[in-house]
């Protein structure tokens, strides 16, 4: 199966650092056709990206995986969004429930190790298992988040999901992504207005102070504040091979080659 690699994309990535989010969500859709889906955990930037999707007519599912230990809030907003854009939201969910977990392993999230194992079981394994069902997969990481996102590629090769990641927003600013919401008076998550820089499970998240890290809140209790829950290409800490096998088509749509759909 031909190979796609992340240094294939260099110059990809380098002219679609001028194309607004809009043109890049056309651009995975046109390019993928009913193979791309978006990824969102029903926090500020994924809601925008779905209010993208909406206004833009498109036809683009979008996943959301849901632990079992979300906030009401948060699946709230999920069928908010569902009803209101008129989205299809496909909701994944890991094999076993957070009780039947608990008994065969005990409270994981508790410690680092444990934190890791839970996250693959209830966040990492429910996408793996649609692995192959998507070429593209529409994600709202921004560089403007820190850590490990702050170098994020608007595309970027995801060899878990053997499929190209999409980030629209990559170099969408703090201040871009407030007036756009307020704007179009995008709904989002009110776990936000209560302090939540950023939302996860019910166990792991908490607000943040005035001053710290925006992901200081997720998994405060284990310590350091670089925690990632696996789901995210940039997330991966040692990569086992650095290609993903596409179709030649869908190669050549990517780079561009056999069509005249540049952006
Ligand atoms: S965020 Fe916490 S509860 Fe949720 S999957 Fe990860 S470790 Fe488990």
């Amino acid at each position: 199966m031909p190979r796609l690699t992340q240094a294939d994309l260099a110059n990809l990535n380098h002219n679609f650092e001028e194309r607004t989010p809009q043109e890049l969500i056309q651009w995975a859709a046109v390019t993928f056709d009913q193979r791309v889906a978006a990824l969102s955990a029903m926090q500020q930037s994924g809601n925008v990206i779905a209010h993208m999707i909406s206004q833009l007519g498109l036809k683009i599912p979008i996943l959301f995986v849901d632990t079992g230990v979300m906030f009401q809030e948060t699946l709230d907003t999920r069928d908010r969004l569902a009803r209101d854009y008129n989205l299809e939201i496909r909701t994944l969910q890991p094999a076993k429930t957070m009780e039947e977990q608990t008994a065969e392993h005990g409270v994981l999230y508790l410690s680092p190790d444990g934190q890791e194992k839970c996250c693959h079981m209830r966040k990492v394994e429910p996408l793996q298992r649609i692995a192959g069902q998507y070429s593209g997969i529409v994600s709202s990481l921004r560089r403007s988040d820190g850590g490990r996102r702050a170098h994020n590629p608007i595309l970027t090769i995801d060899v878990e999901m053997n499929a190209l990641r999409i980030n629209p927003l990559a170099n969408f600013s703090d201040e871009q992504m407030t007036e756009y919401i307020e704007t179009n008076r995008v709904i989002t998550n009110p776990l936000h207005a209560q302090g939540y820089a950023t939302i996860g499970c019910n166990r792991c998240t908490t607000p943040v102070m005035p001053g710290e890290p925006k992901r200081a809140g997720r998994w405060r209790h284990l310590g350091p504040w670089s925690m990632y829950c696996g789901i995210n290409p940039t997330d991966m800490n040692d990569p086992t091979h650095n290609y993903i096998e596409l179709t030649q088509e869908e190669i050549d749509r990517i780079m561009g080659i056999e069509n005249d759909f540049m952006i």
